[in-house]
């Protein structure tokens, strides 16, 4: 094949985006210079961030990037040679030309009995937010009751399981539908989980966690977010890690009301962007890969095929069509 197929963002949305604001292309197959190196794309991450970039970050009508594994089929450095496989930046596309010297491009290391996939989600960026959220952040401690939102995702899936091999206490996260909460409970670990499209957040976590939480691990915000201050504890903390229930809209939500809680329990919330946290990566690598390869934490991933799927494996991120973190296959391992 001498083609590499692109996807362009082609208008900014209003709301929620759909299949029309994006746009399939191709070009030739670039050539290798030295200091570069030829990628064949194999999985493709598509995160909720990238609908933040949608709002201005990314240019209309040029090729998108995102994160991405691929196996090397021509190199111009002599850090990497043909069959290599290799974390890039340069996804939503079928084949690279990735920079060697780059310092986000690294090799991709092998662990007997972990799939591939696992660098794009429970031991990329994914699994090293909940890391961070919870240690970095939280300074979660044995246990402590954690609440986690968007507990059935891709950061969500990774914290709840971290959170029990740190020892907490009681563990509880809200999804969006009846088939997720029983994964959380019964596939993962989750002491309670509830669906928050069931009815008000506040009282559905006040059932759950009955003495309160210590730590709540932000992915929504909003009346999630309202929800967990009513819940902390006094000198609880809130690792604020996304807002997705308001990645859509114009204009702020107007929860939560509550904020002056924060004063009255001496609650601490801070935010982080986990790109500022890259160092720890190996720490978390040493940490998660024996537990993945005992059993202990499943990497948990909605995997879809083809690169026709991207745009619409994006858009199901936004709507919760993913268990786990959501990845798109793109050409075989
Ligand atoms: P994800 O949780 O795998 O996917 C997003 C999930 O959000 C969906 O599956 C959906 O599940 C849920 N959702 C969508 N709209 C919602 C709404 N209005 N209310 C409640 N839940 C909603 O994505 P992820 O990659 O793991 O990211 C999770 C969050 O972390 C996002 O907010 C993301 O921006 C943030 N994040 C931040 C950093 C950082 O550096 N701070 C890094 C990575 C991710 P349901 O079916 O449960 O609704």
């Amino acid at each position: 094949m001498n083609t590499v197929r692109y996807v362009h963002q082609t208008r900014v949305p209003t709301g929620f985006p759909t299949a029309q604001d994006f746009v399939f292309a191709e070009g030739p197959l670039p050539s290798v210079r030295p200091g570069t190196i030829l990628v064949e794309n194999v999985y493709l991450s598509v995160d909720p961030y990238m609908r933040q970039l949608m709002d201005g970050g990314w240019e209309l009508g040029a090729p998108l990037e995102g994160r991405a594994i691929g196996r090397v089929l021509e190199s111009g450095d002599t850090g990497f040679q043909a069959g290599d496989f290799v974390f890039h930046r340069e996804g939503w596309r079928t084949h690279a030309l990735v920079d060697a010297a780059d310092p986000r491009v690294r090799p991709v290391a092998a662990f007997d009995g972990v799939p591939l996939s696992t660098h794009l989600s429970i031991l990329g960026g994914t699994g090293l937010s909940a890391y961070v959220g919870l240690v970095t952040i939280a300074r979660l401690q044995a246990g402590e009751s954690v609440f986690i939102s968007a507990a059935a995702g891709g950061v969500g899936t990774a914290a709840g399981q971290l959170a029990k091999v740190l020892g907490a206490g009681r563990v509880i996260g809200s999804a969006g539908s009846a088939a997720k909460v029983r994964h959380l409970v019964d596939d993962l670990g989750f002491d309670a989980a509830f669906n928050y499209r069931d009815g008000s957040v506040t009282d559905q976590l006040r059932a759950a966690a009955p003495d309160g939480i210590d730590v709540y691990l932000d992915n929504v915000g909003g009346d999630h977010l309202e929800a967990a201050i009513d819940s902390l504890v006094e000198h609880g903390r809130i690792a604020w890690c996304g807002a997705i229930a308001q990645y859509h809209d114009a204009e702020p939500p107007p929860a939560p009301r509550n904020l002056f809680d924060i004063n009255g329990k001496r609650l601490r919330m801070e935010g982080f962007a986990v790109r500022e946290h890259d160092h720890l990566l190996p720490e978390w690598t040493d940490l998660v890969v024996p537990h993945l390869q005992s059993g202990r934490v499943v990497p948990d991933e909605t995997v879809v095929d083809g690169f026709d799927a991207v745009v619409e494996a994006f858009l199901g991120v936004l709507h919760g069509r993913n268990v786990g973190k959501m990845i798109v296959r793109t050409a075989a391992e």
